[in-house]
């Protein structure tokens, strides 16, 4: 077992990972994002979270996590075990980097596509408030064909995007091909 009483404060490993170090805040590290804040740290506690992925820790996590280790080589990474840790598979990591990328993604998109799909049920609500009154309301005709395009495809997409990751990929793949 190791004596947690040696590890070193979070802030220190967070910087020496390359991260950008505010108070409490950190960025660079983790999925690569560089988003300012993305990671939250407390050195008192010893432990860190980051918000674009969930995942968090103690500074063993930490290093286990960014420099792609086991735990008996993110001890030996902060010179707590003897020996030194064996090589990141670059490979692994490379995967990691995709899943992670893919999960980022998706949450950025379906945030992206709900706030779409809100807008069009509050054009949706109106037109038939407008409907009601008037049943030949020109406007709200316009408003409800606008609505209505593509609006299956739309809730679709979000089905897949929150789906596994093999959803995630068609959403990917699908959406991507659009777009090129
Ligand atoms: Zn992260």
């Amino acid at each position: 077992m190791i004596d947690r009483s040696q590890l070193p404060p979070i802030s220190e490993i967070l910087s020496a990972l390359g991260a950008r170090v505010q108070r409490r805040r950190a960025s660079g590290i983790c999925h690569g994002s560089d988003t300012p804040g993305v990671i939250s740290y407390d050195d008192r506690r010893g432990i860190y979270y980051c918000h674009r992925c969930g995942h968090g820790g103690d500074v063993i996590d930490l290093v286990r996590r960014t420099r792609d280790l086991d735990y008996r080589g993110a001890c030996q990474w902060l010179g707590i075990a003897p020996g030194r840790p064996a090589a990141p598979d670059p490979e692994a990591l490379r995967r990691r980097r995709i899943r992670e990328g893919l999960r980022a993604w998706a949450r950025r998109t379906a945030k992206e596509l709900s706030y779409e799909h809100y807008v069009r049920e509050r054009v949706i609500a109106a037109a038939e408030r407008r409907l009601r009154r008037d049943a030949q309301d020109e406007w709200a005709w316009r408003w409800l064909a606008w609505a209505y395009v593509g609006l299956d495809a739309l809730e679709h997409k979000l089905d897949l995007l929150s789906g596994t990751e093999a959803n995630q990929v068609e959403a990917y793949t699908h959406m991507r091909g659009a777009a090129a």
